[in-house]
């Protein structure tokens, strides 16, 4: 699909596919050092889907995300979002970089939120919002102005706009970095274990502004130990363990009824 051969009949990579899912991950293999981390993930995320990545520590999901923003390189196989390949891949065995304006372009289509909220400390919820869109994207202040309060708004932080993170409850520097990765208008959202860094009274309220995304139509792929959100948000769930799918459908399926015991395991210790 993703490879063919040429005329000399070596394999080439195709820099476009035309799959029809906005992320392909082809074979995808990673390891740090002698540690292999992902071997061979093969998944796809339509648009609009939201997809859970489910998985104990240590399985590769962190690591997944992180390669499809381009923070990692492959070791080998292919990802491509929107049909285009991304990141490094090997080509006749030697690694091939994309140049960085491409990387630039392809990682202004992705929004990222992690475990930790990442905020510039500096810089108010506003100024949060709009540094992005202001100093990549060239929006002007106005408008940058604008669409930043909309945004606060959607995470029902309007009101906070003034704040510094450090006047802010966790919860709401967490809307805040949600508002702030879809300030550059996204096709894909990434997040990273959003909530496992709050306490639990804060927890509903990052889940809730997801939920909206993901009622907004937002492609999400989640990184979360949320069962309920899982199960009541999810069009699909991926179960990782050692740097393999192990399972991937509905979540009615892989959480209700599981396939492997692996997956039994890990949902009877999260539960
Ligand atoms: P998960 O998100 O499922 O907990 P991770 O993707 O964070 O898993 O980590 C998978 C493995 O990769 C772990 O063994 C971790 O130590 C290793 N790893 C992750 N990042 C690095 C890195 N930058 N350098 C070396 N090893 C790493």
């Amino acid at each position: 699909m993703s490879a063919e051969p040429d005329r000399s009949g070596a394999w080439v990579e195709r820099d476009k596919i035309e799959s029809g899912h906005l992320v392909d991950a082809v074979n995808v293999t990673k390891s740090f050092g002698s540690n292999v981390v992902l071997q061979g993930v093969d998944c796809h995320v339509d648009r609009g889907e939201v997809v859970c990545l489910l998985g104990p520590s240590g399985s590769g999901k962190t690591t997944f995300l992180r390669l499809i923003n381009q923070m990692e390189t492959l070791t080998g196989g292919r990802i491509y979002v929107d049909g285009e390949l991304v990141g490094f891949t090997e080509r006749g065995g030697r690694l091939h970089a994309r140049r960085p304006k491409d990387i630039a372009r392809q990682r202004a289509r992705i929004g990222m939120v992690f475990q930790r909220f990442n905020l510039f400390p500096h810089m108010t919820a506003l100024e949060n919002v709009t540094v992005a869109p202001r100093t990549v994207a060239g929006v002007d202040a106005a408008t940058a102005r604008r669409e930043a309060m909309e945004l606060l708004d959607r995470v029902g932080l309007a009101d906070r706009a003034g704040y510094y993170p450090n006047e802010l409850s966790g919860g709401q520097q967490q809307r805040v970095a949600i508002a702030r990765a879809l300030a550059m208008k996204p096709d894909l959202m990434l997040f990273d274990e959003p909530t496992s860094a709050l306490d639990p009274e804060l927890v509903g309220e990052v889940l809730g502004a997801m939920r909206a995304l993901a009622d907004q139509g937002m492609t999400m792929i989640v990184v979360t130990h949320e069962m309920g959100f899982a199960r009541e948000v999810a069009d699909r769930v991926i179960f990782m363990d050692g740097g393999a799918v192990v399972e991937d459908g509905p979540p009615e399926q892989v959480l209700g009824n599981p396939r492997h015991e692996r997956t039994r395991a890990f949902i009877a210790r999260v539960r």
